[in-house]
């Protein structure tokens, strides 16, 4: 399994960062769960994972977001839109270029 090395990678329980080097977690653990047929990815660095290797205090939170010019919880969206949500990208500006406003 890869993972992204350009995303900040943050312990669930503790909020120290997760030093990915490639394939290898380097100070702790990751773990999926299944919650509601929803993949949950969480790290746990060393010390948090000896402390309690499983997932404890989840929260499932509501998550809003604008969808035909409404901003509505994305659990209540149609089929469609809730995949429309899940290709959503982030839009990186590249650098040294201006937005022009
Ligand atoms: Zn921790």
């Amino acid at each position: 399994m890869e993972f992204a090395t350009n995303v900040k990678n943050k312990c669930h329980d503790c909020n120290k960062e997760i030093v990915i080097n490639g394939k290898n977690i380097e100070n702790g653990f990751y773990l999926a769960y299944m919650h509601n047929e929803e993949k949950i990815s969480v790290f746990k660095c060393n010390d948090c994972y000896a402390k309690s290797s499983s997932l404890t205090n989840f929260q499932k939170c509501e998550v809003y977001s604008r969808v035909v010019g409404y901003i509505r919880p994305v659990q209540q969206w149609n089929n469609g839109k809730k995949q429309e949500y899940n290709e959503r990208q982030e839009y990186v500006m590249p650098s040294g270029e201006s937005c022009g406003c």
